[in-house]
């Protein structure tokens, strides 16, 4: 019998059931090789962080920069796009060709983008609401999108449509809009110029307890102390992962700096890693607790940083071995069924 109690809800459950959990989450393809499981979270637990590892991945920047690293498996890319999970929304592309607003959707390389069929109503207080045009949309439905908008009364609505959707857009707009006067713009034509854009992110902060979580596993499957997460000195980061509370409490604390090999240097010169990686440091220093990561660096960006503090374990013994650090790459051949694979490294090697 393996039965112990899990570390969230102290429901006992087998550990050796299943196989486990990675420390990044599969939908941020958190599937590396020979990745140490963590085993001290229930399925229940496990089932309702999957709830905010969802958000992560479908609403947040971090979400958003998987879906530019090229990762693969099975020696096949993986095609990704944010749909947007729970109480969060699907990020926003925008564009502005035209001193307004308009909504374009990305492409599977998401800084590539094509334009959408949609109308954008400018309402009384100057405020753009737009909307996307569907195949097939009658007057009722889009009459319905506007209500619930909370759109009143409004100064001007510009469309925006391919030229195949032209009579078929005009059509519903008359039907929508009976009276409505309409004026022809210049056409334009997709990549002759260089326009702005801009995404709107708009998710809950049930995110933050997901990239937490990685920090909070990733010190428990490497400590040397034996701590398995369920000690009083994580009790303040148990609660926060379990049940929700101030995130500002754990995140972005004072704590230990690393110089890493990338990232702005003092002259202000920004170095990239090579190849997409996550950077993973945990530190016990000062009797804190502290991991620091940089989610997504790669070859255009030098990722995502956060530094996460677990918990004080003043009155525990110094360790030599208090400091350590892993680097999970993305790997651009492989055939089996994992993205990349993870290089143990000592954080002095990075000063
Ligand atoms: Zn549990």
């Amino acid at each position: 019998m393996h039965e112990k109690p899990c570390i969230y809800c102290g429901k006992v459950f087998d550990p050796f059931k299943g196989r486990g959990d990675h420390v990044l989450p599969s939908g941020l393809c958190g599937e590396f090789a020979k990745d140490i499981r963590f085993r001290g979270c229930c399925p229940g637990c496990n089932n309702a962080f999957s709830e905010f590892e969802q958000i992560l991945a479908q609403a947040t920047p971090l979400g958003y920069l998987r879906r530019y690293a090229p990762i693969r498996r099975r020696g096949r890319p993986i095609v990704l796009s944010q749909r947007g999970a729970k109480r969060s929304k699907a990020p926003q592309h925008t564009a502005r060709p035209l001193g307004y607003d308009q909504l374009v959707k990305p492409r599977n390389d998401p800084r590539q983008v094509e334009p959408v069929n949609q109308i954008t109503i400018i309402d009384e207080a100057g405020k753009q609401h737009s909307i996307e045009l569907h195949e097939g949309m009658t007057a009722k439905t889009l009459s319905a999108k506007i209500k619930k908008l909370g759109i009143r009364n409004f100064r001007s609505i510009y469309c925006s449509v391919t030229e195949q959707s032209d009579n078929s857009c005009r059509d519903l707009l008359r039907e929508a809009f009976p009276g409505m006067v309409f004026e022809d713009l210049p056409d334009s034509e997709p990549g002759e110029s260089t326009v702005k854009g801009r995404i709107r992110f708009e998710y809950s902060t049930e995110a933050d307890r997901a990239i937490a979580k990685i920090a909070f596993h990733y010190y428990l499957i490497h400590n040397q102390r034996g701590f398995d997460g369920s000690e009083p000195e994580f009790a303040a980061i148990r609660q926060y992962l379990w049940q929700g509370g101030d995130s500002t409490l754990f995140f972005n604390q004072a704590g230990p700096s690393f110089e890493l090999p990338f990232g702005e240097d003092p002259s202000g010169v920004v170095r990239t890693p090579s190849n997409w990686c996550h950077v993973l440091l945990a530190h016990e220093v000062d009797a804190q607790v502290v991991v620091y990561m940089r989610l997504f660096a790669g070859p255009e960006h030098v990722g995502e940083e956060y530094h996460v503090t677990l918990g004080s374990i003043e009155g525990r013994i110094v360790l030599p071995s208090g400091t350590w650090g892993h680097i999970y790459h993305y790997d651009e051949e492989r055939n089996d069924n994992y993205s990349g694979h993870i290089q143990s490294i000592k954080p002095e090697q990075l000063r």
